[in-house]
């Protein structure tokens, strides 16, 4: 089969668009043609190399999936060959403690399509039977792949981490991010206002066209002082964080008393201060989140077949140019998810 793999660490230049063997299938495992797989910034990660964590090499990234079921394992049930399907991104043990809750990515043994197994950078792949979800009837390959990773994130941060309400307030930092254009839908999805903050006014234009009451333009006005004036000095309830060193302290400063802060990564820096007294007596709650269970894609998915939230994309590329991909995807000029289509 053709597949995008590396088989070094390093930049866009050490992918490559190759001939791989077909994955051989388990009998609970289900093999899918590929036909769209979005980028998440996890694959840069990935491909960079990150210290202490050995990747097995040659790999082939992608976590966010969807295609046919081209073959089916000898105990598999319930999934025909065939049919349209997404992929969990999330594949754990199914038999802990925290599986058996639905809460799969406080799994011992949780990783990720694309990250300690093959993911989607191919024309197939294998994939645990329980990991098969019926695509969307309304959505096409490439919208349903853009879904799963940062709907499920977003879904985790707001609604399960910081258990977001009605009457609430919440800051949603880089409307543009994939997360950050899930986050907002979700957000307006429970009736909360929401302040989303972009590098640029046509990203700002676009996150009121997803629903953002109001907007702020980060590289211009200072997002706490801007948050304070939005709100009536009050602040928000929850501030909706990925970006790391660069917001951190602004982004504390913009909660209210009792404010919630939910943040599932860091990619400007990985230092955060805290003056632990602002913490203590404004009565503050930091959390961390990182992907999500099933029942959660389970319940944005029917969002998404509701069409009360609906994938973005930016921009579709061929499989074969999945290093072209990944450079725009560094630039940070989109608006939504990076998609590559596998013909
Ligand atoms: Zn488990």
């Amino acid at each position: 089969m053709k597949a995008v793999i590396f088989s070094e660490h390093g930049g866009p230049e050490v992918l490559r668009y190759t001939e791989v063997p077909e994955p051989p299938i388990g009998p609970n495992e289900v093999l899918v043609r590929v036909r769209a797989c979005a980028l998440n910034h996890l694959d840069l990660w990935i491909r960079r190399g990150m210290p202490g964590i050995s990747i097995p090499l040659p790999h082939i990234l992608g976590s966010d999936i969807s295609g046919d079921v081209a073959k089916t394992g000898a105990e598999v049930s319930g999934v025909k060959t065939g049919e349209k399907v997404l992929l969990l991104p999330g594949i754990s043990c199914g038999h802990c403690a925290q599986c058996a809750a639905g809460k799969d990515s406080q799994c011992r043994g949780y990783t990720l399509f694309g990250y300690m197994v093959d993911g989607g950078y191919a024309e197939y792949v294998k994939a645990p039977a329980v990991n098969v979800i019926p695509m969307p009837p309304n959505l096409s390959y490439e919208e349903a792949a853009a879904v799963p990773l940062v709907f499920l994130t977003a879904w985790h941060m707001l609604i399960t981490r910081a258990d977001l309400k009605p009457a609430e307030e919440v800051l949603v930092l880089g409307a543009g991010s994939g997360v950050g254009s899930a986050a907002i839908q979700i957000a307006k999805v429970t009736g909360a206002r929401v302040i989303a903050t972009a590098g640029s006014d046509e990203k700002l234009a676009k996150a009121k066209e997803l629903g953002a009451d109001e907007t702020i333009l980060h590289s211009r006005q200072d997002i706490a002082a801007e948050v304070k004036r939005l709100t009536n000095r009050r602040g928000v309830d929850v501030v909706f964080e990925h970006v790391g060193e660069v917001t951190w302290e602004k982004s504390i400063r913009s909660l209210a008393v009792g404010g919630r802060l939910v943040t599932c990564g860091a990619t400007t820096g990985y230092e955060g201060k805290i003056d632990i007294r602002y913490l203590f007596t404004r009565q503050l709650s930091i959390l961390g989140s990182y992907m999500g269970g099933k029942p959660e894609l389970l319940a944005v998915l029917e969002l998404v077949a509701r069409r009360a939230v609906k994938p973005v994309i930016d921009k579709v590329f061929p499989l074969a140019q999945a290093a072209e991909a990944h450079r725009h995807l560094e630039s940070r000029e989109q608006f939504g998810k990076v998609v590559l289509r596998v013909p």
